[in-house]
This record gives structure tokens, sequence and C-alpha cells, in this order.
């Protein structure tokens, strides 16, 4: 069990001027993250513990689940194959360019389907029997923003997580294709966060199928068009350039045919606001064309592969889960202003041991039902490592509660004038229990319930 004295855990009592969004606001205050230049973060080791805990529910779904390898490109990327391919001129200000000592040209990886394709390609012409191919890896990704703005939503550095799949087939990539977007949603879900799947233009990266996952939240800068009693939803973007500028045009009826949406022609379409956490893309033949990654079928017969790709913004989803996870789904207002309620999932740690201060004998009182009562039976009943003891056995409570909201632990056991209490923060439900005994059933009680 960690001790709080042994911690560096680095708070700002106020955020930075410049930080609008509150997940900026709050991530940055209770020491998550740390701005190091415009749109660049450190990632501090309470934020490591957020990311690498999102880290294991995605690895869980991308291998387990969609049987993915996990791999890792290179982040500094030739110009050769972007050339060949065309986005080396297509991409604007936004690609990170340098030269190495002779004078070539390399980008800082924002994406890899030129990377992946050439590590395929580079192994020559793919048997249909090795097919498909179904590649990710999370890494540091880059691209220089105008305005690196609203701390981890839109960074010039940021952690994402991108797995590209080469298939022999059409039928397989879109069985594939559905099952992606399916574990999307299933972390979405774990992470008891409110989305919506859109479609979505394609964009820079070209293709000829594409959806976006986004957060429902206030504060996003997408703007989601969305059919008010079924389950359809776009991205404002492939609507026309006289309809996005006019919001009118958005108490439309849904026409939609019945494959398109499940209202049956009876809904209005409406606008809603999204924080875009993921894209997954057909990408067709466009790369493996260029760059020569050919498969053979049984009739030994040469194809370019079939590609799609699928990125999830990892310090995108912290950043949207500190925005827009309510701990209710009812819950309108998202909790006070400085506190952070986390999934669950991502919790940086699940539980808070702490003592009020008061009189020598009291203070020593306290310590011993912590030490030799609470310590030794949660040792044996909870996941240790998911709890921390503040040991400041002298600091004022409001102190140490107000810490505990900042940070957002689940659970707060103190020991004060009432004896034993146990808080559920995101409910604010207090329970008192006579021994720490109570403690497990008490946390098991809320365990379901902290999901939508
Ligand atoms: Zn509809």
């Amino acid at each position: 069990m960690l001790r709080r004295s042994s911690i560096w855990m680095p708070m700002l009592k106020e955020a930075p001027s410049q930080a609008k969004l509150r997940s900026h606001q709050l991530l940055v205050r209770g020491g998550y993250f740390s701005q190091m230049a415009s749109g660049i973060f450190s990632i501090l080791p309470l934020g490591n513990r957020v990311l690498e805990k999102l880290e294991k529910v995605v690895d869980s779904e991308m291998q387990v689940v969609l049987g993915a390898q996990k791999t890792r490109l290179p982040i500094l990327l030739s110009a050769d194959s972007w050339r060949k391919t065309g986005r080396w001129d297509q991409t604007g200000d936004e690609l990170f360019r340098l030269k190495d000592r002779r004078d070539n040209d390399f980008c800082l990886g924002p994406t890899h389907e030129e990377t992946v394709t050439d590590l395929v390609a580079s192994f020559g012409h793919l048997s249909h029997k090795q097919l498909p191919i179904k590649l990710y890896q999370i890494t540091q990704k880059y691209r220089d923003e105008i305005r690196p703005r609203f701390g981890l939503m839109r960074g010039r550095e940021f952690t994402m997580k991108d797995m590209y799949s080469f298939h022999a087939d059409e039928e397989d990539i879109m069985r594939f294709y559905d099952n992606v977007c399916t574990s999307y949603e299933n972390i979405l879900k774990k992470l008891g966060l409110d989305f919506v799947k859109v479609r979505a233009d394609t964009g820079n990266i070209g293709g000829n199928f594409s959806h976006e996952y986004h957060i429902l939240a206030d504060t996003g800068e997408d703007d989601l068009v969305c059919c008010d009693s079924g389950d359809y939803a776009a991205n404002v973007e492939l609507f026309e350039p006289e309809a996005k500028t006019s919001t009118d045009v958005f108490n439309l009826d849904c026409n939609c045919t019945e494959s398109t949406c499940s209202c049956m022609g009876k809904g209005k379409l409406r606008i809603k606001k999204g924080i875009e956490v993921g894209h997954c893309f057909i990408l067709g033949t466009k790369y493996s064309d260029t760059l020569k990654a050919i498969g053979v079928n049984a009739d030994q017969k040469r194809f370019p592969l079939i590609m799609g790709c699928y990125g999830l913004g990892l310090s995108r989803l912290i950043a949207a889960s500190v925005e827009s996870y309510r701990y209710h789904a009812s819950t309108t207002k998202v909790t006070a202003d400085d506190a952070i309620v986390w999934p669950r999932a991502i919790a940086p740690y699940e539980m808070i041991i702490m003592t009020a201060p008061g009189k020598e004998s009291e203070r020593q009182k306290r310590k011993d039902i912590v030490e030799k009562d609470i310590v030794p039976y949660l040792s044996e009943t909870v996941d240790i490592n998911e709890v921390v003891l503040d040991d400041r056995w002298k600091e004022s409570l409001g102190v140490k509660m107000a810490e505990a909201k900042l940070i957002g632990y689940i659970w707060v056991v103190l020991v004060g004038k009432k004896g034993i209490e146990v808080h559920h923060l995101p409910s604010s439900n207090i329970f008192s229990v006579q021994h720490a005994s109570e403690i497990p059933s008490i946390i098991s009680q809320f365990d379901d319930r902290i999901q939508k």
C-alpha cells in the first residue's frame, strides 16, 4: 500500500489562465499532466496510471476480442513513401517536417498508413493464407496545430491507438470493420461515456467508407447531425456548405430510409456537440496499390491488399472522460468545479484511507485503527495497489478531503470523530461502519453501479 507522503503529487491551487476547458484545468491542477510548451505535455505519474489503465482496456479489446497484434512503428518517418502516396505535398503545415544531416526529409508521424504498408510490402507477396494481418500500436503522434488548445483535447503531441488491417477480400474487411466498431463501443461503454457513432468524411486519409466515434459534450468542437428518435447520426461535414452555416436546416425531418435510421422517417434532425475520439476507415487499395502491398490468391493470382485503419485517441479520451463522465446517467450537472469523477476503469487509485487530526491522543488512536485494523484487513480483501494511505496525520481534514476530490478517488475511508466512515465520492454517499470488515460489502454494492 502506497503512503501519501512517499508519492510525488504536484498539485496547483489554480489552473493556468489559458486553460479554458474543465478537463484542462482539473488535469493540470490535479498533477496529472504538466504543460512543457504549447500543446506539449509531460505525463506525470498520476496521469500515467490513468493512461496505463486505459491502455489495458484497449489492449484487451484489440488482442483478445479482435485478435490484433501489438507492434511499435517508428515515430521518425522518411518522406519517401509519403511522396509516393502524394501526402508529403498534400499535407499542410500541420505535418512536423525535419531533415537529417544529409538533407533527407523526414516527418514526425501523425499517422502510419504509409509506414505499415511499406512494412508489410517489404516481406514480398503474401499468401492469402497469411491474411488478414491486423497490427496496432499505442504511441505518441504529432500534429503542428495552428492553435493548440484545450489541453489534452488538441495537443501537438498526443497518445493514440492506431490499428491497420490487410485483407484478401471485401467480405473479410467488412466483417472485421464491424467487429472493430463493436470493440470501440465496448471500450466506451466500459468507461461509461455517452457516445455516438457517426458517418464521416474520409478527409486526407482517403478511402471509401468511414465512421467517427464522438463523446457527447457541450464543450465538443464538432457539430453532429443526429436523429432525435432513431440512430442516424453524421458529422455536419458531410452536409452541403450552405447547410453547415444554417442551424435552422437541422429541424428537418429525418428523411432516412429504413436502412439508414431506425426512426422510419418519423424523427427530426438535431445538432449535438461531440468530441471526436475514434475514427474508422475502409481504405480499400489506395495505399497497397501505390506501395505494392500484394497478396496471392489460391489460383496464384496477384491482388493489392484491401486495407482498413482504425484510430482511437487515448489522451483525448482521458480529457473527454473528465469533461463529460457522469456517475449516473440522470445527473445533469457533471460535478463540483474542483472535483474529478473518473470512470472506475481508469481512476488512478480507487481508495484513500485518511484520518481527522485532533489532539495527540486522538491522533494516535485513529492511527492505530488505520494501521492495526483497517490496513491489515483491506490487504487481504481488496487490490492493495489501488489504495493510498494518507499518512499525513496532522494535516487538516479539509485539505485532505479537497485533495481526494480533485484527484478523483472513488472511495475515501475516514477515521474521525464519528468512528469509521466510508465515502463514495461519485455519488456523495457516506456509510458509517463499526469495523473494517464491513468495508468490502459496501464497496461491492457499488461495483455494478459505477457504470451508466
Ligand atoms: Zn431518423
